[in-house]
């Protein structure tokens, strides 16, 4: 999971967001089978007016296991606070609860959601703090020199998002060959996957 930094809520959402949530809570309170559906803009959905936005603050990358490209079918928008808990209803299209994320990361996640998961753009938030990189294994593990609280949030963010899926530590090692293969004068590292194991 790479850091990064939220920009400001988009106009359209600052104005709208709470007017949107309140509409779901209540919708969802009167029938619980109630589909959440993304507003409608000016003709436009409301996801594809958000997701260059939300793709604009991670490079293009997955929010938490940082893949990149993000291709057609991962070109999602993820509800931090899932959206089928009662108690988040109200934040269904608030700013600070959308992440740009890959399809794996969306499916691994689901409706999972527990107090200790970590945030990439929390302003404590770092990779080294909170975790430790395998270049033998290619695994991401809880740093074992922080608190024992801080360990545990890294092993729930591990768990959760299943960043040691056998599939993905595989594309982690590829594309860490392919890094330590490309000449360091001319690499942009934006254009890398998995930029925390790289720094
Ligand atoms: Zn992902």
């Amino acid at each position: 999971m790479q850091k990064f930094v939220r920009t400001e809520c988009p106009a359209i959402l600052a104005e709208k967001w709470q007017k949107w949530g309140e509409t779901y809570a209540k919708n969802r309170e009167r029938d619980p089978g109630f589909v959440f559906q993304w507003p409608q803009i000016e003709g436009q959905k409301l996801n594809q007016v958000l997701l260059p936005e939300l793709q604009k603050m991670t490079r293009q990358h997955c929010s938490y296991c940082d893949g990149y490209p993000l291709r057609i079918a991962d070109q999602t928008i993820d509800h931090f606070h899932p959206k089928s808990d009662a108690r988040f209803y109200q934040e269904v299209c608030q700013w600070e609860n959308l992440y740009a994320a890959c399809r794996n990361c969306q499916c691994a996640k689901k409706e999972d959601y527990d107090e200790q998961l970590l945030r990439p753009d929390a302003p404590d938030y770092d990779f080294t703090r909170y975790f430790i990189y395998s270049f033998i294994e290619h695994t991401i593990h809880p740093n074992p020199r922080v608190s024992s609280n801080d360990q545990k949030r890294a092993e729930m963010t591990i768990k959760i998002f299943y960043l040691n899926e056998p599939g993905l530590i595989e594309t982690r090692r590829i594309e860490f060959e392919r890094y330590n293969s490309t000449d360091s004068t001319e690499y942009i590292l934006d254009d890398f996957s998995f930029r925390f194991m790289l720094l």
